[in-house]
């Protein structure tokens, strides 16, 4: 039998948790007091998850996973800019991790804001701004559709913005894959 990636297994391991999310089966395990003793000296995540700030979409539950298991970035819209870039640059340089799953998701309000077109403010419009690309390339401009298509930009983009992540893809040692969470089921859908 053919010996599974890294990322891989570490794939496996965010489907079968999801698994266990969908079917409130949450196993809970690695978070309590013996767990915070046990990563005092270091962390060893086996996976990023760029998504969204939506208080929905709650990664560590998603995923059934606990302390120092994901390296997590969240920001409205799951954007990528240089700050969410270069943190999942720590985590591929410093924290050897080979799974990147960027995660969008069904009823985005940021997406919804940026669909609106509304003036709101410098700071929201700039990260609204990231956005645009996905809505452009929308024939049906609805929300979940958006999402999917901003998602996978997203996930192209971190290659084509980061030596760091394009390098370590070339060299076989990462993978990167665009997700969608579904609010009502849990479901995660990733597209490998
Ligand atoms: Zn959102």
């Amino acid at each position: 039998m053919k010996k599974l990636s890294i990322w891989q297994n570490a794939l496996n391991r965010l489907k079968t948790g999801n698994g266990n999310f969908v079917n409130d089966n949450l196993y809970n395990k690695f978070q309590d007091s013996i767990r915070r003793k046990d990563v005092l000296d270091g962390q060893n995540p086996f996976a990023v998850i760029l998504t969204c700030s939506d208080s929905r979409v709650v990664p560590e539950l998603i995923f059934d996973t606990g302390i120092g298991e994901l390296f997590v970035i969240r920001v409205a819209g799951n954007i990528a800019n240089t700050s969410t870039i270069a943190s999942i640059e720590y985590a591929v340089a410093h924290l050897n991790v080979k799974l990147i799953v960027v995660l969008g998701h069904q009823n985005c309000g940021a997406i919804t804001t940026a669909l609106t077109g509304d003036n709101n403010g410098k700071n929201l419009d700039h990260l609204l701004s990231f956005i645009q690309p996905a809505i452009s390339l929308s024939d049906s401009k609805r929300v979940d559709s958006v999402s999917l298509i901003h998602t996978k930009l997203t996930a192209d983009k971190l290659i084509v913005e980061s030596h760091i992540i394009a390098k370590a893809i070339e060299n076989d040692a990462l993978k990167i894959i665009p997700a969608y969470y579904n609010l009502e089921s849990g479901k995660v859908d990733f597209f490998e």
